[in-house]
């Protein structure tokens, strides 16, 4: 029988973190992670509860559609970023390739606490929310800044340091962590850690969120 993935919505908007922020996307975004909230209590995303479940060729309509809906079809190029909950659970050979065969880019947003393996995609960002992590390899680190302003594993520089240390990433980007009921993210915090960081840290901001876009 043919594996079926479990997805809770899948979108067309503008990418709007890290490295390719801006970039036209549709969004897969699975169901499931293997952290969940307890490790994670400001989690932004609703991935408990699968909405639709499907087998590939099911999974390439929903994409589709929402390229259709979103850009007026699929143009080669298009990123498709598979994220989650924890998307490494799902993606597989079968579907990295189908979607490739309609000439999609692959992106994956993992909290890297599983290997992953990067020739089911085309740019890897690992944004880890336990201080030991299994993938230390990839496009891009994101750590999400938790400063004195969340519970976390950043609460400070050396904290960051210490995460990032034997890692091998192309970026390494600092978030604010946007906290319900917290009044926005915490900007200036991270901000002053990323000054004193230095290169090659670099601050990411949810643009989409700053939009108004999904
Ligand atoms: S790993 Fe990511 S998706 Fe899973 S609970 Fe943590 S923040 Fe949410």
């Amino acid at each position: 029988m043919a594996k079926r993935y479990g997805i809770r919505e899948v979108f067309a908007t503008l990418q709007g973190e890290g490295a390719q922020a801006g970039t036209p996307s549709v969004f897969l975004r699975f169901a499931g992670c293997n952290l969940g909230y307890d490790v994670c209590p400001w989690c932004d995303t609703d991935w408990v509860k699968a909405v639709y479940t499907e087998d590939v060729e099911g999974t390439l309509a929903l994409v589709r559609q929402a390229a259709d809906e979103g850009f007026g079809g699929e143009r080669p190029g298009l990123l498709l970023v598979a994220t989650g909950g924890e998307p490494s659970l799902q993606l597989d050979r079968p579907l990295s390739d189908a979607l490739r065969a309609r000439g999609y880019r692959i992106s994956m947003e993992s909290n890297g606490s599983r290997p992953v393996d990067r020739s089911l995609v085309d740019w890897l960002t690992i944004s880890p929310k336990q201080a030991g992590f299994a993938q230390k390899e990839g496009d891009e680190l994101k750590l999400l800044f938790s400063g004195t302003s969340a519970p976390g594993i950043t609460p400070n520089v050396e904290a960051v340091r210490r995460i990032a240390e034997g890692t091998r990433f192309g970026h390494y980007f600092l978030q604010p962590i946007d906290i319900p009921g917290n009044g926005g993210p915490n900007y200036a915090e991270t901000v002053r850690a990323v000054m004193e960081l230095g290169p090659p840290w670099r601050l990411s901001v949810q643009t989409h969120k700053v939009m108004g876009i999904p």
